[in-house]
C-alpha cells in the first residue's frame, strides 16, 4: 500500500506526465499532428488491451498513460469535428487533477467546503445571465441527460394534481410536449416515469428543425381529450442532430398561457448567452421554469459538467421530498446539494468551471463560442459553392449537417455513399465526422468543438469526402 500513496512517486509521475500532455497540446494546437483518430477496429484493440492490462500490478505506468494518449480521438486537433465535447482548456483540467485527488463527495457542505459554495456562485450567475429572477438556482449534475430527467421529475411533482412521489401515480395519465427533434433523453426520462409513449407528444418540426409553434395548440387540445393532462413543454437550444434552436420565446409564452413547466434544453447552446453575436439564438429564456446547460460542450470543460437551472429555488427542493434524516437537516437548505440532486456523491465539477473563469474569463468562453459557432457559417458557404452537395438546413450554430447528392443515384445509394464517405475518412484518421439520419436520409454531421478549425481544413476534409465519393462512384460501374 505504502507506493500508492507515496508523494514522490505522485510528484515524479505527476511531472512526466504534464510533460508528456503539455508536447500532446503543442503538437496538436499547432497543427503538427498526423491524425486525429487513431482508428483500429474494436475487436484488435480489445484483444491489445487484453494484452497489455498488467493485473499484477507490475506494469509501466507511464508508458501506460502514453499509450492511452495516443490511442485516443484528439479533440485538440483541428480536424476534430465529432461528437459534442468540447476542446478542454489545460486549466480545466488541471482543475480536474485537484479535485479528482481531493475527491469531496459533494453531497452535503460539509464534503464540499469550498465546491459547494462555488457551485451555488457559478449556478446564480448563469441563472442572472438567463435573466431568471431573483428567486432562482440551481445545482450541478453528471451531464445533461440527468439533469432533464431531474427537470422532468420537478415538473411532474409541481403539475400532477397528486403526490406521485409519495403515493406513486394513481388515475392521472400525464405527458409532456417536446419536438421531434429532441435529444432522446428526453424521450427516456418519460419511459423512467412510466408514461410509455403516450407520455411524450413529439410536435413536428419546419424545415429549418424548429418546433411548430403552430401545431402546440391542436396537440395540446387532443391529448386533453384523450383524458392525458399536458404537464410541461421542453424546448430544445438546440436540437442535436441539426442544431436548431426552437422558438423559446413563443414556447414560454404557450406554456404561460396553458400552466406548463416549460424547461429548457440548453445543453449544447447554453454557452450563446456569453457572445452578444448569438445571444438573441437563446431569447425567451426568463420565461423558463428550469434550464440545462451542459459546461463539457462549448465550455471547455471535461465531461461531465452539467447545470440545473431553476426559476424558483424552492421548486427544486420538490422534486425527492423524502426523509434522509442523517444527511440532510432541512429541506430549502441549499448548503446541502444532495437535498434536490439525483445523485449522492458527485464530481467536483465546479471546480473546473469557476477555475477556468478565474484564470481567463467568461470572455475566453464568449470567444470559443463564437468562433466555434461563426466556423458553422464558414462551412455552410462552402458547401453551397460544391456541386453535389446539400446542406440539411442553413446552420444556427456550430452543427452542420449536409450530404453528397447525385440527381443519378436513389436514395438508397445516396444513403450508402455518403455513409461509405465518412467511414472511409475516420478510418484514414485525419478527420473525425459523423453520420446522421434525417427524415431517412443519411447526412454528414460535424460539430465544430475546435476554434482552431479554419478554412483550410474544411477544403481539406471536402477534398476527402469527394475522393472517395469518386472511388465509389467507380465501383458502382
Ligand atoms: C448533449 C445533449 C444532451 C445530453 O447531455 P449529456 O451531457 O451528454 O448527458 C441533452 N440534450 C441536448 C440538447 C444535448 O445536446
Amino acid at each position: 500500500m505504502q507506493k500508492v500513496f507515496d508523494s514522490a512517486f505522485f510528484r515524479d509521475l505527476g511531472h512526466k506526465l504534464v510533460d508528456k500532455l503539455a508536447d500532446y497540446l503543442q503538437i496538436t494546437l499547432s497543427k503538427q499532428s498526423d491524425i486525429c483518430i487513431p482508428w483500429q477496429p474494436s475487436s484488435q484493440m480489445l484483444e491489445y488491451w487484453e494484452k497489455n492490462l498488467n493485473f499484477s500490478g507490475s506494469g509501466n505506468i507511464y508508458e501506460f498513460l502514453c499509450k492511452i494518449i495516443d490511442s485516443s480521438v484528439h479533440i485538440h486537433d483541428s480536424r476534430y469535428m465529432g461528437h459534442q465535447v468540447g476542446m478542454v482548456a489545460p486549466v480545466a483540467a488541471l482543475a480536474g487533477l485537484v479535485s479528482d485527488l481531493l475527491n469531496n463527495g459533494m453531497a452535503v457542505y460539509e464534503m464540499g467546503l469550498s465546491s459547494v459554495p462555488l457551485e451555488r456562485i457559478i449556478c446564480q450567475y448563469f441563472a442572472k445571465l438567463y435573466n431568471l429572477p431573483s428567486s432562482a438556482d440551481g445545482f450541478m449534475t453528471s451531464g445533461g441527460t440527468l439533469s432533464n430527467i431531474t427537470a422532468m421529475l420537478t415538473a411532474r411533482q409541481i403539475k400532477a394534481e397528486e403526490d406521485v412521489w409519495t403515493l406513486g401515480q394513481k388515475k392521472q395519465k400525464m405527458a409532456i410536449m417536446v419536438s421531434n427533434q429532441a435529444h432522446y433523453c428526453i424521450e427516456r426520462a418519460v419511459k423512467i416515469m412510466g408514461w410509455g409513449e403516450k407520455g411524450i407528444i413529439k410536435v413536428p418540426t419546419d424545415s429549418n428543425f424548429k418546433i411548430k409553434i403552430e401545431n402546440l395548440e391542436p396537440l395540446y387540445k387532443k391529448a386533453k381529450i384523450q383524458g392525458i393532462k399536458i404537464i410541461a413543454l421542453v424546448g430544445s437550444a438546440c436540437s442535436t442532430a441539426t442544431g436548431s434552436f426552437d422558438n423559446l420565446r413563443k414556447m414560454g409564452e404557450f406554456a404561460k398561457e396553458y400552466k406548463l413547466w416549460f424547461h429548457i434544453d440548453a445543453a449544447h447552446g447554453g454557452a450563446a448567452i456569453l457572445s452578444p453575436k448569438y445571444a438573441h439564438l437563446l431569447d425567451g429564456t426568463e420565461l423558463a421554469d428550469s434550464i440545462t446547460i451542459d459546461f463539457h460542450k462549448m465550455m471547455m470543460i471535461p465531461a461531465l459538467a452539467s447545470a440545473l437551472l431553476y426559476r424558483n429555488s424552492a421548486d427544486s427542493y420538490k422534486t425527492f421530498a423524502q426523509k434522509a434524516d442523517y444527511l440532510l437537516s432541512n429541506n430549502e437548505d441549499w448548503q446541502n446539494p444532495a437535498a434536490r440532486t439525483f445523485e449522492c456523491s458527485k464530481f467536483m465539477m465546479v471546480v473546473k468551471i469557476a477555475s477556468l473563469i478565474h484564470a481567463h474569463g467568461l470572455k475566453a468562453i464568449k470567444n470559443y463560442v463564437e468562433t466555434c459557432f461563426d466556423n458553422g457559417k464558414k462551412l455552410a458557404n462552402l458547401i453551397k459553392k460544391e456541386k453535389n452537395f446539400e446542406l440539411a438546413t442553413e446552420p444556427q450554430c456550430n452543427i452542420v449537417c449536409f450530404r453528397l447528392v447525385y440527381s443519378f443515384l436513389s436514395l438508397e445509394d445516396t444513403n450508402r455513399l455518403n455513409y461509405y464517405c465518412r467511414k472511409q475518412i475516420v478510418e484514414r484518421g485525419e478527420y473525425y465526422i459523423l453520420t446522421t439520419q434525417i427524415n431517412g436520409k443519411t447526412f454528414f454531421r460535424v460539430s465544430l468543438m475546435n476554434y482552431l478549425t479554419e478554412e483550410n481544413e474544411f477544403k481539406g476534409l471536402i477534398s476527402q469526402i469527394k475522393h472517395y465519393a469518386n472511388l465509389w462512384l467507380k465501383r458502382q460501374t
